[in-house]
């Protein structure tokens, strides 16, 4: 594994990755623009401030995003917290390196 970016990049590199994330974003997901999303993220967030994937196998790391468990564009519920879980960007893009999408 590399060693972990200093705090300094870590925020930078979000910045970076929230303004492609943004742009790149498809219409269909206008949903993660909406503001009851964003309340209830950072609702998520600031209950599970930690990320879960990692947690479940014994390492701290601070989440820096909401994942949906079921994609919404697979049916899943965007607003159930039972279909939420806090991950940090390792986890997700893993995550979703496995299952093809590319949304949270
Ligand atoms: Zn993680
Ligand atoms: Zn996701």
């Amino acid at each position: 594994m590399p060693r972990k970016p200093g705090e300094q990049y870590a925020t930078k590199r979000r910045k970076d990755k929230e303004r492609w994330y943004n742009k790149s974003r498809p219409a269909r997901h206008a949903f993660y623009a909406t503001s009851e999303w964003r309340r209830l993220r950072d609702w998520y967030r600031g209950r599970h401030p930690l990320c879960e994937e990692c947690q479940r196998q014994g390492r701290v790391t601070a989440a820096e995003l909401v994942h949906h468990k079921v994609e919404i564009s697979e049916g899943g519920s965007p607003l159930d917290i039972d279909n939420l879980e806090s991950l940090c960007w390792g986890c997700h893009s893993r995550l979703h390196r496995v299952g093809g999408g590319q949304n949270s």
